[in-house]
């Protein structure tokens, strides 16, 4: 089943040098319970196509093309609307996992804090059962919970990220370098949860934004290559491997 399509994107940065184009008319379809990758070097362009899926491009920036969500144009939503998309329907993974982490905050607090913005739990009572699942589901101990971000380690720190990206029950994970920064044993722990994500049908499909080829070649089903704002190949992994 098609869970998204992406058709003629194109997205052009406003900056003081005038206009830069990030994405030159991007078509692709994600597809129900595949690890979608997008691969390419620094500046080629996956960030953007990860922020306007999410709907974080706007004016004085332009996009155009549409972006089309359970039969809308996300492109063409209300703000209101697309508060609701995001978190709800696509939640987000960065590289720097302590961003979305408030320092002055518990594990615990940091997902309360989010349930309740979106509305998922009325109280604290409520959350307490909800909030010991979730770092379940990422391989956390309990004792985490009690704990802020800064005494966790990196590794540990992305796991609580990825608990609020599925905390709001999202369909679609965009992960962008969600393993960068952390050395290969972590990395690779990472990239597991996250399949298994997949696997468990927590959620239903991801799409993994990485420069580095060895890490789509253990996590993405499918590949497609961008080079300077384009794509310039699409295919199966073992396809686009194959032939570099
Ligand atoms: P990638 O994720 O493949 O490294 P990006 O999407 O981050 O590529 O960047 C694509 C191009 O858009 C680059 O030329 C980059 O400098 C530019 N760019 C990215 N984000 C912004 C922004 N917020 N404002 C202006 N230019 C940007
Ligand atoms: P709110 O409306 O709750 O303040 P926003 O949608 O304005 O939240 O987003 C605030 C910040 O959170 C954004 O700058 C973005 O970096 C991050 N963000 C937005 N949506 C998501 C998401 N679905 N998953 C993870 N992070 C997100």
């Amino acid at each position: 089943e098609r869970l998204l399509e992406v058709r003629d994107l194109t997205v052009n940065w406003y900056t003081n040098e005038g206009y830069v184009n990030a994405v030159d008319r991007v078509s692709f379809e994600l597809y129900e319970g595949e690890i979608l990758g997008l691969l390419g070097e620094s500046g080629a362009g996956k960030s953007t196509v990860g922020q306007a899926i999410l709907g974080l491009i706007k004016p004085p920036h332009k996009i155009e093309g549409e972006i089309i969500y359970k039969g809308k144009n996300i492109l063409s939503m209300k703000e209101s609307e697309l508060t609701r998309y995001r978190w709800t329907s696509v939640s987000m993974i960065f590289q720097a996992a302590m961003n979305v982490l408030d320092p002055v905050l518990t594990i615990e607090d940091n997902l309360y804090q989010l349930l309740k913005d979106k509305g998922i739990v009325k109280n604290k009572k409520e959350a307490k059962e909800k909030i010991l699942n979730l770092l379940k589901k990422v391989n956390l101990q309990s004792q985490v919970a009690k704990l802020y971000p800064h005494q966790l380690s990196g590794g540990m720190r992305q796991r609580v990220a990825i608990a609020l990206a599925i905390a709001t029950n999202p369909e679609i994970i965009i992960a962008d370098e969600p393993t960068t920064a952390l050395d290969l044993v972590t990395q690779f722990s990472i990239l597991n949860l996250l399949k298994n994500l997949i696997i468990n049908k927590t959620i239903k499909s991801i799409i993994f934004i990485s420069h580095d080829l060895p890490v789509h070649a253990y996590i993405s089903d499918r590949i497609i290559i961008m080079y300077r704002g384009k794509i310039v190949e699409e295919g199966k992994k073992e396809e686009v491997i194959k032939n570099p």
